[in-house]
């Protein structure tokens, strides 16, 4: 007789199978037991060991699927040849090459186009497999569907198995169909006893199949309700609401780092549950440090795309396609060099000359605009390049030759991209691709990086398999084409991490807790948009017709997470559980639904009482920068300073600011970018202004100076010199931006000035430097323009701020240092007064500086914008200034001040390069949020 039981969530489901299993001493090999997955295998074998006090020869124990194998090869016992997804979508592709009306109609001609839809309808033709429904019913249902050209599925679906048995090969729903039609001629008697634990939601075929089973006298199934059972003690449950999935794991640590502290177990009866394999990477760099890596185990599926490895593959290719003739996008190299197992390819033994040589060829391509394309052979033969590296490298015991490092480059160049240019299949890119691999294994430190064996193993496995895959034959036009079947296909691979799964605190993905038992449960990410989360991709099928084939809907979805979620957190005796609130994120339907449980059980109106809100983010926002005390160099050094105006912007903004970039000159880096930053733009800007005004320097400005037609010689001529003669895309823009804005600066502004009055310009980008209040100043005027008696010192801006004052003279009280950053934006219109006035002796009266805004909108005579228009107001607010000048360096030049943090660190930081060196990092997310 069969026997049937069902029992609570509360239960030890391995604990009721061990002790309803039929023995012989230590004998089991006569019971066959059959789980959903894998994983319980290992804990009932030590189940049984520990049971019986030693050694034990185990039961048979399979996984749903692997017992489905084991009956299959009882009809067909030669070597299953498994039809793998890619395999699948490349006899997809050839049946819809044959079809007159395909699926998406000639949109998915080519095979890398075709290969999304194709893994996406492979997978629901299995699931039709699947259904076991009679062949004709599902054609003549298949046929009537007219949306999305639907109904020549049942095409896809009999030419696919057709082909697919024609090429030897097999699919897991063919196994699972053909076992079901068979199963009642199939031999089970060698086993005394079957056992089918924990089975929920089946497919038809598994219904028949396990129908079948219940029917012979030996089997016993065991099955666990999601539902607690009357009078059973309710877990210990926690709640932690955190502003994302960081402040989960902050709390999270916290924990295991009290109980460790505590000296209360943390083994393999504790489990933390990552839904989302996002969190993986947090808990491991935070949580599981606390730990002894031989005290934990990982058993998950991490995302291929997510990998460093699958980066540097990525990147590489990305570069590849770039190709035109045989030129490449600067960006694009230089995103592959800098990858850090590219970077780290080892020069003999050393492992600092590569990661040099590439910084050095990005700083030198980020600040020559003119490369946005370029060819291997250009950067090969950049001699000056590899002698100044060479020199840096070179010392008395270890010389590198320019030359070393030119071929050094070269073999780079010819085994990783030289490799992957001309590929003329897939096997021949796999079998590339292996090769580019091994010699990053090799010749990289890639390897002494954390997870890079389990990730390049499972990479490696990917690609060896298409080597002897039937897709690997199949090609694509050029190198966008494998960069497309990389982004995906194999970006859509898993790493598994199969762990050893007796050892000490288990990190499993949800799936992986199926019927297994754990006291103390750390579940994080219970957000709605995880648990339950969504099917993986949307559904070709219909739903309606999926619920009346009995296919998987987005309910049965749904349910069965439910019944994941609600089993490992009713079968535990503590468990923790951790949302992210804000923005989108919200916690999931089940943590509500628990919630609301305990408000009824206890009358109350508000769930607040219950979560604990982690404050991670606070407790950073409470820290400060700790000041910088001025040592004696540092006083020596300042003694000899050069002041400008943007120095001492930068000082009334951040003295610690200052002290990195002109104490310390760290500079901050640049960004590449195929595109022109408005750096770059800036510079252009004036230096056409200046060319173009050379002429008239120093005698009356007349109209014949300013003709739109030599501007625009000027720009074309200069932008072809600075940024290549055939500006495309974004570039060609941006010329033509340019021409537009000077050319209406000319007729809109410059042409009636001329008119208006008599004016003459009297220096151009003129360098101006004096001393004051006992140290040195110096700054560039860009044009200094007499019209009558009043000099004007004009500062072209590229940008235009609307509303932007330059000091807020009612706002600044000298006395007061807190105003100080407050109401001065910047100094650099005073401080040309002060320049300007001091060097020629001009009464400050006679002198405006201004700003010119060339960015803005319709430029006319109002883009300038002066520094206080009435002349006695200017005098008042230039002695205000002076004042400020004086304190200011009074308190640079105090050993007792220290370089001190901004009043607001939450205005300031965001936008600062150093907030890695001061940790304020945290600040940009932390306003954000
Ligand atoms: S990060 Fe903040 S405190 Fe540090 S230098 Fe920049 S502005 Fe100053």
């Amino acid at each position: 007789m069969s026997e049937r039981i069902v029992i609570g969530a509360q239960e030890n489901l391995l604990e009721t199978l061990v002790s309803r299993m039929i023995t012989q001493g230590r004998d089991f090999s006569a019971t066959a037991v059959i789980f959903p997955g894998k994983r319980p295998a290992h804990f009932l074998r030590k189940e049984l060991a520990v049971r019986a006090g030693g050694s034990i020869i185990p039961p048979h124990i399979y996984s749903v699927d692997d017992f489905i194998l084991f009956l299959y090869q009882q009809r067909f016992p030669e070597p299953v040849r498994d039809l793998t997804p890619i395999d699948a979508a490349a006899l997809l592709h050839m049946v819809h090459g044959e079809l007159k009306e395909r699926l998406g109609g000639e949109y998915f001609t080519s095979f890398d186009a075709f290969i999304p839809v194709g893994l996406k309808l492979f997978g629901e033709l299995e699931e039709l497999r699947m259904a076991n429904l009679p062949e004709n019913k599902m054609k003549e249902v298949l046929s009537s569907l007219t949306y999305n050209r639907l109904f020549s599925l049942a095409e896809y679906y009999t030419k696919l198995y057709a082909l697919a048995a024609e090429k030897g090969f097999t699919t897991r729903a063919v196994r699972y169909r053909e076992v079901a039609d068979h199963i009642m001629e199939l031999d089970l008697s060698g086993y005394t006893q079957i056992v089918v634990a924990g089975l929920f939601k089946l497919t038809h075929a598994e219904q028949i199949i396990f129908n079948d089973l219940e029917k012979r006298s030996n089997t016993l199934f065991i099955y666990q309700s999601d539902k607690s059972g009357d009078g059973t003690p309710e877990p210990e449950i926690h709640f932690y609401k955190a502003s994302d999935t960081h402040g989960q794991v902050f709390a999270l640590s916290g924990l295991i780092k009290k109980q460790l502290e505590n000296h209360q177990p943390l083994d393999e009866r504790s489990v933390i549950v990552l839904p989302d394999a996002e969190a993986l990477f947090p808990v491991v760099h935070h949580t599981l440090t606390l730990l002894d890596p031989e005290k934990y185990n990982i058993a998950l599926e991490y995302p291929m795309s997510r990998t460093p490895i699958y980066g540097f593959l990525n990147n590489l290719m990305e570069f590849v396609s770039t190709k035109q003739g045989n030129r490449y996008t600067a960006v694009s190299y230089i995103n592959f060099i800098l990858h850090p197992y590219t970077k780290n390819i080892r020069f003999g033994n050393r492992t600092d000359v590569t990661r040099i040589l590439f910084h050095e060829i990005e700083s030198a391509l980020t600040k020559d605009k003119s490369k946005i394309l370029l060819t291997l052979e250009e950067i090969e033969e950049w001699d000056e390049l590899f002698t100044n590296v060479a020199f840096a490298v070179s010392d008395a015991g270890n010389p590198v030759s320019p030359e070393q490092l030119k071929n050094h480059l070269h073999a780079i160049h010819a085994s990783t991209i030289g490799a992957l240019e001309h590929c003329g299949s897939i096997r021949e890119f796999a079998h590339q691709v292996i090769d580019v691999l091994t010699t990053i294994y090799e010749q990289s430190t890639a390897r002494l990086h954390p997870l890079f064996r389990p990730y390049s193993e499972a990479l490696l496995n990917v690609f060896l398999g298409l080597e002897q895959s039937f897709a690997g034959s199949a090609s694509f036009q050029d190198a966008s084409g494998y960069l497309n079947f990389l982004q995906q296909y194999i970006s859509l691979q898993n790493v598994p991490f199969a762990g050893t799964p007796l050892r000490g605190l288990q990190v499993l993905g949800l799936l992986e807790t199926r019927n297994l038992h754990f006291d103390d449960v750390y579940l994080l990410n219970v957000n709605e948009n995880v648990l339950p989360g969504s099917p993986g991709s949307d559904m070709l099928l219909p739903q309606q017709l999926r619920e009346q084939w009995g296919l998987e809907t987005r309910h049965d979805h749904d349910q069965l997470r439910e019944y994941y979620f609600h089993l490992i957190v009713r079968n535990a005796k503590r468990v923790h559980l951790f949302y992210s609130e804000s923005g989108d994120s919200d916690k999931s339907r089940f943590v509500e639904q628990l919630l609301w449980e305990r408000q009824k059980r206890d009358g109350t109106y508000s769930s607040d009482s219950y979560v604990q809100t982690v404050r991670y983010r606070v407790n950073l926002a409470n820290e400060t920068v700790t000041p910088i005390v001025k040592s004696d160099e540092v006083m020596a050094l300042l003694r000899g300073f050069t002041y400008s105006a943007s120095v001492l912007d930068m000082y009334l903004q951040c003295p610690i600011k200052f002290y990195y970039r002109f104490i310390m000159r760290i500079e901050e880096k640049e960004e590449a970018s195929a595109d022109l930053d408005s750096r770059d733009i800036g510079i252009f800007v004036h230096t056409v202004l200046k060319r173009f005004f050379d002429p008239c320097v120093g005698r009356k400005m007349e109209l014949h100076d300013l003709q739109p037609g030599r501007m625009r010689r000027l720009i074309d001529e200069l932008f072809s010199q600075k940024f290549g003669s055939e500006p495309a895309g974004e570039s060609y823009l941006l010329k033509r931006q340019i021409q537009r804005q000077l050319e209406s600066f000319l007729n809109d502004y410059q042409i009636p000035a001329v008119q208006e009055s008599e004016l003459m310009i009297r220096g151009l980008e003129e360098n101006i430097r004096i001393h004051a209040f006992g140290a040195k100043f110096e700054g560039r005027l860009d044009r200094i323009e007499q019209r009558g008696s009043k000099i004007v010192i004009l500062d072209y801006k590229t940008g235009y701020s609307k509303n932007k004052k330059i000091i807020v003279v009612d706002k600044l009280d000298v006395n007061n240092r807190s105003s100080w950053s407050e109401a001065v934006t910047s100094v650099q219109l005073p401080m040309y007064l002060l320049l300007y006035s001091i060097q020629t002796k001009t009464d400050v009266e006679h002198i405006m500086p201004a700003y010119l805004y060339l960015g803005k909108n319709r430029i006319g005579r109002d883009c300038e914008a002066e520094f206080v228009e009435d002349p006695g107001e200017r005098a008042a607010a230039f002695e205000q200034f002076k004042q400020l000048i004086d304190l200011l360096l009074q308190e640079v030049n105090n050993a007792a001040v220290p370089f001190a943090p901004p009043a607001d660190l939450g205005t300031t930081c965001p936008q600062c390069p150093y907030t890695g060196l001061c940790g304020t990092a945290w600040i940009k997310g932390w306003t954000a949020s």
